[in-house]
């Protein structure tokens, strides 16, 4: 960050006075412009045995497997975002939501969230951030492709949960890799 989002003037690192980490002050109008985690959520949509994944058609990780998911927008709830990111990646529609994954990233400052859900009809197609949607059976999960490692976490819960049919909320956090290539 390099100008206040306020006034335009120029911003500098410093701690603020009760403070005790760095942050972005704005030399003119003092504005302190604190950046904190963004949450993604998303959903896991079901249609009897089968998941519904897009393929990337955009960066990061384009061409690669993901749930339908994304960064929550504001004056929305979480449930409302993985929805929308839903219909959006997806042009599905979902029901009966379950909160089910909570999986912390805390080296890129993201919190995943991860709904079950079924969808509601098989009215579905690739919106314009994907390539293709598709429903996979979980012997079919292109797990070498996937996106990201909170959608292959969640997947890896769900079909393990859905063996003993019991979905308890997972709280977990994801360490960063050496090489950092995927989040
Ligand atoms: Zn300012």
């Amino acid at each position: 960050m390099k100008f206040c989002s306020h006034c335009g003037n120029p911003v500098t690192q410093r701690t603020p006075e009760g403070d005790s980490r760095l942050r972005f002050v704005c030399d003119s109008c003092q504005t302190i412009h604190y950046q904190n985690p963004n949450i993604v959520a998303g959903c896991v949509p079901t249609w009897g045995t089968k998941v519904l994944l897009c393929r990337r058609a955009i960066e990061p990780r384009l061409g690669y497997w993901t749930l339908p998911a994304g960064f929550m927008e504001n004056g929305e709830t979480i449930e409302q975002a993985a929805v929308r990111e839903t219909a959006e990646e997806a042009c599905a529609r979902v029901r009966n939501l379950s909160i089910y994954t909570l999986i912390d990233v805390p080296h890129i400052s993201q919190v995943h969230v991860f709904f079950r859900a079924e969808l509601v009809d098989l009215d579905f197609a690739a919106g314009p951030e994907s390539l293709e949607v598709q429903l996979f059976d979980e012997a079919d999960i292109p797990w070498d492709e996937l996106a990201f490692r909170t959608v292959g976490r969640t997947l890896e819960c769900f079909f393990a949960d859905r063996r003993i049919e019991a979905y308890p909320v997972r709280s977990e956090s994801i360490p960063p890799l050496a090489q950092p290539v995927i989040i």
